[in-house]
């Protein structure tokens, strides 16, 4: 059986890498999120990844901290390479070779980011971790996953969450939610789901990259969703 997608960008948010923690980085979260991606790097995707700071900083309420939202938001992008550089570790102690790129020049730690370098990387079988997000304020790191998905031609977008895939409401206030296997992203818009943010979410609907919303903390289910079986929710045009 071949996976059904060649080239992958995961999206994974800096919370997850939490795991039971309130703040900042669980080594075991990550040791878990290497074993999975193993898994499919084993199969011969190429594989992208774009992770997010939350779990350390997220550009905050400028009334609130006195820091103005441009600065705080950059504060942000910095978070998002200490996730990358800890996830870069991880992924080396399984085994696999990486490249950490940043949209913010850093050149001790991280390649700059260079389109055509990336994607050189990913033909070698090696990951890619986009860092520092897009490198602009008021962006998001989903905007970040959507961008560098397009950029490198990735087949799908996949949006590793805590929860199994689109709802049609709230399943922890709403117990007749249902999930969604497939939906459009028309009727995502007509129904108000918020999959991304509306940046994210129109930048893949205008190019037409498909995004997967799967739960990544269940075992396995990476794999499943890069094979195609019905895990998650699909969106797609
Ligand atoms: N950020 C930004 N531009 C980007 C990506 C991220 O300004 O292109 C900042 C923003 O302040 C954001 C923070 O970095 O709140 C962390 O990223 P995000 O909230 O997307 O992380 P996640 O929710 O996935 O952990």
């Amino acid at each position: 059986m071949q996976p059904r997608y060649k080239r992958i960008l995961l999206k994974l948010s800096g919370e997850s890498l939490m795991g039971d923690k309130s703040f900042g980085l669980d080594p075991a979260m990550i040791a878990r999120y290497a074993q999975s991606i193993r898994e499919i790097h084993d199969l011969g995707v190429e594989i992208a990844i774009v992770i997010g700071g939350g779990n350390i900083y997220r550009g905050m309420n400028e009334a609130e901290t006195g820091i103005q939202r441009a600065q705080g938001d950059y504060m942000g992008m910095l978070a998002t390479v200490i996730n990358g550089m800890a996830l870069q570790a991880g992924l080396e102690k399984e085994g696999m070779f990486t490249r950490l790129q940043s949209a913010i020049k850093m050149e001790q730690i991280a390649e700059p980011y260079i389109r055509r370098r990336a994607i050189r990387h990913l033909e070698k079988k090696r990951l890619v971790i986009f860092g520092a997000g897009t490198g602009n304020p008021y962006f998001t790191t989903d905007t970040a996953g959507s961008l560098r998905a397009i950029e490198i031609q990735a087949d799908v977008i996949l949006k590793g969450t805590r929860v199994d895939g689109i709802y049609t409401a709230d399943p922890e206030k709403d117990p007749t939610a249902t999930k969604y296997d497939t939906i459009t992203f028309n009727e995502c818009i007509q129904k108000n789901l918020k999959v991304m943010d509306m940046t994210a979410f129109t930048l893949c609907m205008e190019n037409q990259l498909p995004i997967i919303v799967f739960d990544m903390n269940k075992e396995g289910n990476l794999k499943k969703v890069v094979m195609g079986e019905e895990v998650g929710t699909l969106v797609k045009g």
